[in-house]
């Protein structure tokens, strides 16, 4: 059963870098008749302006992008994260740490960490170890691909409590038996932890496809960072029509006077992942 998955952190509404996203992954997903769910990552509390979560699932739905199952909120699974996070100190390949990033950053724990498996009595970040250098696997869209690990071990939990993305976001692929991953090429170097998360776990390892990423006038990937305008869902057909063009996808003529559930039914008629490009796209060159 195919099962894919699209997981927004709601730091921002929806911009067209995230619907490129959404839609991928939305298509595929269809196309091979199987399941996509919504998972909102509202993990930093700090990052999350009010109403973000809301209008990004009030965009997914002015366009088209339908989600029968509920959205699983990340805030309501720390139950969840703590479990694989005593699971991995269980293993002897994670440890509590009360490095600050600077005495990290010179190459060595300072000679007071605990580096332990034991939580210390002062507040500890929990850390888990992997090996440097370079980390194989097969990307759906972009062939072998080796993706660069730099430290010697990365963080699962925060010193302040708060769990990791990359902790939460293996837990949750697991746990909702995602088959497939769909996401921006933004992330593929954090696909080295998940797997090295997986592997510790026990869990399966799903597929994954990393996406081109769209690019503003000034070679910046679209983010709320890079203050990307938000989608104006008023011009739903637009945006899937400039979307599926950043995706190589063939598109039906533009006469105006196709419904957006229609557009759809033909992008997902005409899906053809391997049309999707290997290179970044300029967002300017996609007209809608
Ligand atoms: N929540 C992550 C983000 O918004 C994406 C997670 C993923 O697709 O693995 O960037």
């Amino acid at each position: 059963m195919y099962t894919g998955r699209f997981a927004p952190s709601p730091t921002g509404p929806l911009h067209l870098g995230s619907l490129l996203t959404a839609l991928a992954s939305w298509l595929w997903a269809r196309h091979a008749g199987g399941e996509w769910l919504v998972r909102i990552e509202d993990l930093d509390p700090p990052r999350e302006p009010p109403g973000a979560a809301l209008s990004i699932l009030a965009s997914l739905c002015a366009h088209g992008l339908s989600h029968p199952s509920p959205v699983l909120w990340q805030s309501t699974r720390c139950s969840a994260y703590d479990a694989a996070v005593q699971q991995l100190l269980a293993t002897g390949e994670a440890f509590h740490c009360t490095c600050s990033r600077q005495d990290l950053l010179a190459g060595e724990h300072a000679a007071q960490c605990p580096q332990s498996v034991d939580p210390p009595s002062e507040p500890a970040a929990v850390r888990v170890k992997i090996g440097t250098g370079t980390v194989g696997f097969d990307d759906e869209i972009l062939g072998k691909v080796r993706a660069p690990v730099s430290a010697d071990s990365f963080v699962v939990q925060r010193r302040d409590g708060l769990y990791s993305y990359h902790l939460a976001v293996v837990v949750d692929d697991a746990f909702q038996r995602v088959s497939h991953i769909v996401r921006g090429r933004d992330l593929l170097d954090s696909t080295p932890y998940h797997l090295r998360l997986q592997e510790l776990l026990g869990l399966s390892r799903p597929t994954y496809a990393h996406l081109p990423l769209l690019l503003n006038e000034d070679g910046q990937k679209l983010s709320k960072q890079a203050h990307a305008a938000a989608l104006d869902d008023s011009r739903a057909h637009e945006n899937i029509r400039r979307c599926l063009r950043a995706l190589g996808q063939t598109l039906p003529p533009a006469d105006g006077s196709d419904s957006v559930q229609a557009l759809l039914d033909t992008a997902i008629a005409r899906w053809e992942p391997r049309r999707i490009p290997r290179d970044d796209v300029d967002a300017a060159s996609l007209p809608g």
